[in-house]
């Protein structure tokens, strides 16, 4: 049975108290009975005081990682690092990353290996950008970011990922995906390992959808058969829409 969750990427905001103040306010906010699993992913500067307060309804990532173990690469983090301190997730494959810090689909792939590695939970994301879809290639586009990236794994260590759909043209524009259209290309994601792998493998992976998503529309999102959470940024920042969007299920 598949999970449901709500993840936040908290992207490069917050000062350190306003981290702490929304980590708390969630965490104080979020009823015992949530019938999604809540992520948050900080800035990394933050996780380790976030890690201390030891809440266990909160799962914490990382949004960026090194995929060495240790050494000579300046201002990165390494994946044992992330572990060491105790994050569980990392967010890999993110738009802004792939746009304005040229991560590759075969970069990504090592990223993936090094988190699993690490015995890591991946949130891995895809989507198309505008331009993509305007030439109705959107499905060719998002199969090849998974195909390049991730379907080399054998079907355990798939089953330890989690996908996010994130069409570019969606995240923190304010214009989201149609119903139909989130549940398209997520039902043909779930075909796609399906064909690869197995129904087990196809039942068991979690696919959120990311871009625009708030309290208003979450509810319609979420109530998709193939739509199993969301990866959340600008609603994600405030307590009462973040909270209302776990309440969503
Ligand atoms: C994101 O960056 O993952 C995202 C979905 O952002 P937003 O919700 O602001 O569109």
């Amino acid at each position: 049975m598949r999970k449901k969750i709500v993840a936040g990427n908290w992207k490069m905001n917050l000062g350190k108290q306003e981290a702490d103040q929304l980590f708390d306010g969630i965490s104080q906010q979020l009823s015992k009975e949530s019938k999604a699993d809540v992520m948050v992913f900080p800035p990394a500067i933050y996780l380790d005081r976030l890690v201390q307060k030891n809440d266990p309804t909160i799962t914490i990532g990382i949004q960026n990682f090194y995929p060495k173990e240790k050494g000579a690469y300046t201002g990165e983090i390494s994946v044992a690092q992330v572990r060491n301190i105790g994050a569980t997730h990392v967010l890999i494959g993110h738009s802004e990353r792939r746009a304005y810090f040229q991560e590759s689909n075969v970069l990504l792939k090592e990223k993936v290996d090094a988190a699993l590695e690490h015995d890591l939970t991946v949130v891995f994301c895809c989507g198309e950008p505008l331009m993509i879809r305007e030439m109705n290639q959107e499905m060719t586009f998002v199969r090849m970011q998974l195909e390049e990236s991730l379907f080399h794994l054998e079907s355990a260590q798939l089953q330890k990922c989690i996908i996010a759909y994130e069409p570019v043209w969606a995240i923190g524009t304010g214009k989201t995906a149609s119903v139909e259209q989130a549940e398209e290309m997520h039902a043909a994601i779930r075909s796609w390992i399906l064909e690869k792998y197995d129904a087990n493998t196809a039942n068991a992976i979690s696919i959120l959808y990311g871009g625009s998503c708030n309290a208003a529309n979450a509810q319609e999102l979420f109530a998709c058969p193939n739509v199993d959470g969301g990866l959340i940024g600008g609603a994600a920042l405030e307590v009462e829409s973040f909270i209302q969007i776990i309440q969503s299920f």
